[in-house]
């Protein structure tokens, strides 16, 4: 079916809540994916930051196919070796948590806010959360993300949650009192803008769960799995959270969220107190074990260090040429170029060259390119984005 046959058929039968280009994908190699009209596209933003290892990555696509052979599905309420040992692998690259597993970032994000009210005495339940933060759109991470534009008609919200603003430490201190349960932040936010903390941020918010008794939750649902150049966000900066979300690249697209705790804390999770049906899935775990061992296998951590210095270079070397650039923020294959101008005519006339980004927050150019980009096609990337930001500045 060609594209705009594809387009009708939606207009028709799909609930319109996406902004949706007009085209229809139909295959993907790593960095590359084709449309019906077989038009090769460059995709410096694979599956939203889910395709981390680029699409249909080999290892994956067989450890896929071999599990859904064997067990597609089977309740929670037997053991499966295949989770437990996808645990395990979480578990020993982080810090020797123990993980539920769930199908999404927000899922994982509603099961920290349950863990930290459970874990806390009965009369703790207000949740911290930063502006320009986002943890989803189910209602308690709907809250927890402290944007108004998300919120718009959708309350009363749930009840609890208080905004501090990100990298304000003594916000953060005002807000709590005897009726806080947890501190929840990105350690670098992703839809805000990759905004990087500034220095001593996260360790002051470790210092004030410490002191006050409330959970340090980490929602790496962007950064995680290896997305920043180690395997988690926080192991740049020297701050272990007692809670971690993780989803999108998980499984390398394959749907899976997890929230990792520490074993301390993890049995406030009493059994009868939460569940998600498909959680932990044999094709989940087999597709998140594959994942972390492709990276690993393929030496995968230090490209994306590599990645990263290359984007930095050239997007501060085109600042210097290009003066509607206000900054540029980059950290492993977690790209963000703020402009002084909107960002959407950028990513519409890169796609009109088959270059695939995104524009989050209004003015950032968000690229979350696949960590095995070859440098080729990183070097294609960059001069498309550099001929078409110019090309923006000059008009
Ligand atoms: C995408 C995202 C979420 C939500 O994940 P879903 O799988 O869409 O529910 C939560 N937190 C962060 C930081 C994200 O980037």
């Amino acid at each position: 079916m060609n594209s705009s046959d594809t387009v009708e058929l939606f207009k028709k039968y799909v609930i319109p809540n996406y902004g949706r280009y007009p085209v229809n994908l139909v295959r993907g190699e790593g960095s590359l994916v084709w449309d019906s009209e077989n038009n090769r596209y460059l995709d410096l933003f694979p599956g939203w930051g889910c395709n981390l290892l680029g699409h249909c990555p080999p290892k994956v696509v067989k450890a896929v196919q071999d599990q859904v052979a064997k067990l597609i599905h089977v309740p929670n309420t037997w053991h499966m070796e295949v989770q437990g040992l996808w645990a395990q692998e979480l578990s020993e690259r982080s810090f020797g948590g123990q993980a539920f597993f769930c199908n999404s970032g927000t899922e994982a994000n509603e099961a920290a806010i349950k863990l930290a009210r459970l874990h806390t005495p009965k009369q703790r339940y207000k949740i911290i959360t930063f502006e320009g933060g986002f943890h989803g759109r189910t209602l308690g991470s709907l809250t927890a993300t402290a944007q108004p534009k998300y919120h718009e008609g959708l309350g009363p919200l749930v009840a609890g949650f208080n905004y501090a603003p990100y990298g304000d430490l003594e916000a953060v201190e005002k807000l709590i009192d005897e009726e806080t349960c947890a501190i929840m932040v990105e350690p670098i936010q992703g839809e805000g803008g990759v905004r990087i903390p500034p220095a001593g941020f996260l360790q002051g918010l470790r210092k004030l769960a410490d002191d006050n008794g409330l959970l340090l939750i980490f929602d790496e649902v962007q950064t995680g799995c290896g997305r920043t150049g180690n395997w988690f966000a926080y192991q740049h900066f020297g701050v272990t959270p007692d809670v971690m979300t993780l989803a999108k690249a998980v499984c390398s697209g394959i749907a899976g969220g997890v929230m990792m705790t520490t074993p301390a804390i993890a049995p406030s999770l009493r059994p009868g107190m939460h569940a998600a049906t498909f959680g932990g899935n044999p094709i989940a775990a087999a597709a998140g074990i594959a994942t972390l061992q492709a990276m690993e296998e393929d030496d995968l951590l230090a490209a994306t260090k590599r990645l990263g210095d290359f984007f930095r270079t050239r997007f501060e070397k085109l600042k210097q040429e290009c003066n509607i650039i206000q900054e540029v923020r980059v950290v492993g294959v977690m790209v963000g170029v703020e402009l002084t101008v909107d960002g959407a005519p950028v990513v519409q006339k890169c796609l009109e060259r088959k270059l695939l980004t995104n524009c989050t927050h209004g003015r950032v150019i968000r690229l979350l390119p696949a960590m095995n980009l070859t440098m080729e096609q990183a070097e294609e990337g960059c001069k498309i984005l550099e001929d078409v930001l110019k090309s923006v500045a000059a008009e």
